[in-house]
């Protein structure tokens, strides 16, 4: 039997091949990277379009490994949700913008909304309303100043028990926005069901609008959607100022990418925001 078991171990490897005894490695190192203080977070300046003003900012995920450098969270998110490390993950992330944000005022920033990504296990597992909830009674920001970033696809599945999580973070006052907006699914019905803020338009549209028009179209598209639902509509992956023109032109209200600033730190997103106010 032993050896039957050695045998199967053996034939996993194989299989997996090495991406999939990567994923391995960075999931059981990720069990330790929260509490060995490898996480940090960076922030991304999100920009109202016309008046160039810094108004919010995105919180991106960072796991700086001992042997292999950084590791972007593309790869080690979904590490992170298939042994559930994500949610006591998330919840630190949580807090700690909270407490960034509030930090930011005292420090001179205007007051600004800080966004942070959901994973689709905060809906299922664990209790995202009472951690919210905390989160902001320990930090002391007002909810309307803390913003969701939820997936077409986290709207769709089990549909009653997301619905009554919405309208608990709705009854917080907490804001929400849906991201990657357009790379989901064409049927919108949930717009109506779900009382969102905003739509992220998918940065995949975004970088082609100055060149192609069929992606022009699709942003056209999402903007007047967004609007005609009273939401706000966001571009990421604005990557330059002929990009940023048309979204002008096309009446996008906010915008995130290159163009303006990569993912900083606290320190670094506080000296942008603070020349940003003066200007
Ligand atoms: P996302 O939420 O769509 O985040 C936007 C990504 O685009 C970020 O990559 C950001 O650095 C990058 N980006 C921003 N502006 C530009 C630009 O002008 N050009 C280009 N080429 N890229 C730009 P990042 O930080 O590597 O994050 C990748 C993904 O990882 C995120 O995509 C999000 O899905 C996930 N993620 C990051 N942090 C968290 C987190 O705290 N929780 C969860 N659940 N997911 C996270
Ligand atoms: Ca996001
Ligand atoms: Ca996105
Ligand atoms: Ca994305």
């Amino acid at each position: 039997a032993k050896e039957d078991g050695r045998n199967t171990y053996r034939f996993y490897h194989n299989t997996m091949g090495e991406q999939g005894l990567r994923r391995l490695t960075l999931q059981t190192e990720l069990r330790q990277a929260l509490v060995k203080q490898q996480l940090f977070i960076q922030y991304q300046p999100q920009l109202d379009l016309r008046t160039g003003r810094v108004v919010g900012a995105e919180a991106l995920l960072r796991w700086r490994h001992p042997t292999e450098g950084l590791i972007s969270p593309a790869e080690f998110i979904p590490a992170a949700e298939a042994n559930g490390m994500i949610i006591p993950i998330s919840n630190w992330l949580l807090r700690t913008v909270c407490q960034q944000a509030m930090a930011w005022r005292k420090q001179g920033m205007a007051p600004l909304v800080v966004a942070v990504n959901c994973s689709a296990l905060q809906f299922r597992q664990g209790d995202l309303v009472a951690e919210v909830t905390q989160a902001l009674a320990d930090s002391g920001l007002p909810a309307h100043l803390l913003e969701l970033e939820l997936t077409e696809s986290m709207l769709l599945q089990d549909s009653e028990r997301v619905m009554q999580i919405i309208s608990r973070l709705k009854a917080l006052g907490v804001k929400l926005s849906i991201d990657d907006f357009g790379t989901g699914y064409s049927n919108m019905a949930y717009l109506k069901r779900f009382a969102v803020d905003k739509l992220k338009i998918d940065q995949s549209f975004v970088k082609g609008i100055a060149r192609n028009a069929d992606d022009e179209a699709i942003v056209q598209s999402i903007i007047t959607l967004a609007h005609s639902f009273n939401l706000k509509a966001i571009a990421e992956g604005v990557e330059d100022y002929a990009t940023a023109d048309i979204l002008l032109a096309r009446s996008c209200d906010e915008v995130q990418g290159y163009c303006y600033a990569k993912a900083l730190d606290p320190d670094a997103f506080l000296d942008f925001s603070l020349s940003n106010q003066k200007t």
